[in-house]
């Protein structure tokens, strides 16, 4: 049995969702959930501090240091093993996103709330089906079905 976890705020989907060692066979891939991955992102490609990664993802220390532990345990059995990493799932909420269309300039947001599944890089332009869009900055609006609070320890969004 899995144990829920809290929410954490997810800015961007990541680009590539399947990483494969050279060598083929062996152990079964690692599965590195969205927000571990984000994790890693914030810590330790951006290099920010943990209080700020825990901040900007809306969790609290203590678990965005268990998320960015178990993140880091994963890739390092894949690297050590030789195993394939494939990224998806997890409990996370994506940050609001406005998006002007580069062709007819009409504006739309994007559906905040989603687990795994298609999203980001592949919407189209509502209205006209153009995919050359830009990311208008807004801030993170959070939402996440009923009313987020992450201010605490615990998992936030019931339902999950
Ligand atoms: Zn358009």
């Amino acid at each position: 049995m899995s144990r829920r976890r809290c929410c954490g705020i997810v800015d961007e989907v990541p680009l590539c969702r399947e990483f494969s060692p050279h060598m083929q066979g062996g152990e079964k891939p690692v599965v590195l959930q969205i927000e571990e991955l984000e994790a890693i992102r914030l810590k330790d490609q951006k290099g920010w501090e943990q209080a700020t990664c825990a901040s900007v993802m809306g969790l609290s220390r203590p678990t965005f240091q268990r998320i960015l532990q178990a993140a880091r345990n994963k890739v390092a059995i894949a690297l050590v093993e030789g195993r394939a990493i494939i990224i998806e799932g997890g409990n996370y909420v994506m940050k609001n996103r406005v998006f002007e269309c580069v062709e007819c300039r009409h504006v739309w947001e994007e559906v905040p709330c989603t687990e795994g599944g298609k999203h980001g890089y592949e919407i189209a332009c509502p209205k006209c089906g153009s995919m050359k869009k830009m990311k208008l900055e807004n801030g993170a609006k959070q939402a996440c079905g009923g009313e987020p609070q992450h201010n605490h320890g615990g998992c936030c969004c019931g339902g999950h």
